[in-house]
Formats: structure tokens, C-alpha cells, sequence
């Protein structure tokens, strides 16, 4: 494909702003648009290329942007369960309109268009691992609904504009990612134990912590999205990384990489929590080649220098 002219929602977000570091390093134009509801404009403040704008705006209202636009990436939603409970309303908004909005640009620009979908599809599965033809084993009235809802119609507004409008579209089915740029506080479970860890507190593992995640590290999701935007694979695909862990062994994994004096406690497992969670990656690894490079030992590593880095600061303001 031609690099081209791309449009990044949500482009101010963890993984968002990541990607669009790729895109200019692979000298694409890259417009960001977000909201910063749960980014933060740190996290594209060292971009000084010229060819990168942002524009601070919710894509749930009409989206205009002037010229060409190539493809567009649909990243903007919050993601953490703590970021969806304190935002329900705007995330099934975002994911609803806004993936219209997005989509609806995407038709009018002859756009190929990127939905950033997620795991949480699949619920609290039944089968395990996780294949994309598993529909999932979601309660819409949950708490945690907001968000697998929102994403499960964001899939179905996506395929539906690919099959009667003819837009070219993909779908990235993402399970849990890792790594810089995270926010120390966004609940979810790496900052959350790191944070703990580093300023030597008990460390919470909800319900007894045999919940299994399987995480992946930044910079093989960036390449998984990357290859899949540039694949011709119009049907969802997992990204993710199969090394599967309890969250207990998380929790000491981290322990052990801070050698932190920290103990761990138990908390009552949040409603809905899935119980396991690992994909099944055998379409990526066939269709674009893709598997995860980065193990866990080395992306732990690598995100405990920006989370210690991020303490100090926050420590001396
Ligand atoms: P994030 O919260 O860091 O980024 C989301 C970005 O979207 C933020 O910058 C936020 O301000 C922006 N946003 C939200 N609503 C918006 C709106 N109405 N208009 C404009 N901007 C808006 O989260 P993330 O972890 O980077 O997740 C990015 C995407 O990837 C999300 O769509 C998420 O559902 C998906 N995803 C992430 C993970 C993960 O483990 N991080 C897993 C599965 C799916």
C-alpha cells in the first residue's frame, strides 16, 4: 500500500500514541484527534515532525477533516475497567457514534478504516484459548458491559460498512497490552502493581489472583496493528501474546523485577471479572506473519524504567 495521509482517533492514548510513532517513523502524515478524556498530550509532545497535526476533538460529534485521508485508525475509547466505570456513558458513546462518525469519514474519503476492538468481545469466555470464530460469553447489563458492548457493535457497524458500502475495514481483536506511557493510576493490573511495588505497598490481587492475562508488550502490538492494517484480511484477528499468567504470578513477577519488600493482599474480585484469558493467534501468525518477539521478563523490565522514572517526577511536583 501506499503510505499515505493517516487519521489516528484516540491517537493521544497509550497505544494510539505509540502507533503514531510508527506511522512517522514509516513516513506516513499523521493527523491525531482526541479528546484526552483518558490520554494525555505528554504522550505526543516529543513529535516534532511536520508532518504531525492534533486536533482536540471528540469524535462522537461530525468529523471533518479537509484533503485526502488514507486510512483511518479507530483508537479513541477508554480502556481500563476503572476508566469505563468513572466514563460509561461516553464509552458506549464512542464506541457507537464515534465508530460511525469515524467510519462515516472513512466512506466519504475511500478510506481503509482500523477498528482498535478488544478481548473483552469474548466476555468471560467459555472456551479457552480464544479464537475469533468464539462469539463470546458477555452479560450486557454488567458493569463491564459498557465496554464489550460498545466494542461487539463497533465490530458489527464495522463489517456492515464494509459489506454494503463497500469500505475496506480490518478489526484487531486486542488482549491486554503493556508498557510506557501507561498512566500510573489507570487501574489496570501492571501499573497498578508496579506503582505498589515501587513505593514498597501492599500489593492488591483481586479475588485469589488465578484469573489468568496473558500480556503482550508494546512494541509487538504496535507491529501486530501495523501488519494488520497493511494486510487484505477484513475479518477480525487477535493480537495478544499466548504466555499466560495468574494474576497472583503477575504480582510476584513484579515483586521479584522491583525486588520490592512488598506483600500481597486479596480484594473482592470486581463483577464479571473474565476468569482466563489467553488468544489463540494462529490467524496472525498465518496471515500476517505476526507473533510476539518481547517475553514478559523483557517488557517488565523495560516499563519498570518508566514507571520509576514517572514516580520521581510526580514525587518532586
Ligand atoms: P487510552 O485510554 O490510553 O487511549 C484512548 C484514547 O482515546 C485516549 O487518548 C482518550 O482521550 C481518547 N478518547 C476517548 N474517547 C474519545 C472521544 N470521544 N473522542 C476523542 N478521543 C477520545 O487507552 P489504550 O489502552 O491506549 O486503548 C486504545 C484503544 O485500544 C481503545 O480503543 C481500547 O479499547 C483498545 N484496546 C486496548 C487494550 C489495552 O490493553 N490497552 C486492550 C484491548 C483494546
Amino acid at each position: 500500500m501506499k503510505k499515505g495521509r493517516v487519521l489516528i482517533t484516540g491517537g493521544a492514548g497509550f497505544i494510539g500514541s505509540h502507533l503514531t510513532d510508527r506511522l512517522i517513523q514509516e513516513s506516513y502524515e499523521v493527523i491525531c484527534m482526541d479528546n484526552l478524556i483518558t490520554g494525555d498530550i505528554a504522550n505526543i509532545a516529543h513529535i516534532r515532525d511536520e508532518k504531525f497535526s492534533f486536533i482536540h476533538y471528540d469524535v462522537t460529534n461530525y468529523i471533518y477533516v479537509e484533503g485526502k485521508i488514507d486510512c483511518i485508525l479507530h483508537f479513541a475509547s477508554p480502556a481500563s475497567p476503572m476508566d469505563y466505570h468513572s466514563f460509561p456513558i461516553q464509552t458506549l458513546k464512542v464506541g457507537s457514534l464515534g465508530t460511525h462518525k469515524a467510519l462515516g469519514l472513512a466512506k466519504s474519503k475511500g478510506a481503509r478504516f482500523l477498528l482498535a476492538s478488544t478481548s473483552e468481545v469474548y466476555g468471560d469466555p467459555l472456551i479457552h484459548p480464544q479464537r475469533e470464530d468464539y462469539w463470546g460469553n458477555v452479560n450486557p447489563v454488567g458493569p463491564r458491559g459498557v465496554y464489550d458492548e460498545a466494542k461487539r457493535f463497533a465490530e458489527a457497524l464495522t463489517m456492515a460498512y464494509n459489506r454494503y458500502h463497500g469500505v475496506e475495514t480490518r478489526i484487531a481483536r486486542i488482549f491486554n497490552t503493556y508498557g510506557q506511557r501507561m498512566r500510573l493510576n489507570d487501574g489496570r493490573a501492571i501499573p497498578t502493581f508496579m506503582v505498589q511495588a515501587l513505593k514498597e505497598e501492599d500489593i492488591t490481587v483481586f479475588g485469589d489472583g488465578t484469573q489468568t492475562r496473558s500480556f503482550c508488550y508494546i512494541d509487538d502490538m504496535v507491529d501486530g496493528i501495523y501488519r494488520l492494517l497493511h494486510s487484505d484480511v477484513n475479518a477480525p484477528v487477535n493480537l495478544g501474546n499466548p504466555e499466560e499468567k495468574t494474576v497472583l504470578e503477575m504480582a510476584k513477577d513484579i515483586i521479584r523485577t522491583t525486588k520490592s519488600k512488598s506483600k500481597i493482599v486479596f480484594k473482592t474480585l470486581p463483577e464479571d471479572d473474565p476468569k482466563i484469558r489467553q488468544p489463540d493467534i494462529s490467524k496472525a501468525i498465518a496471515l500476517l506473519g505476526w507473533s510476539p518477539k518481547i517475553g514478559l521478563a523483557e517488557g517488565l523490565l523495560n516499563t519498570l524504567s518508566y514507571f520509576e522514572n514517572k514516580l520521581n517526577k510526580a514525587r518532586k511536583s
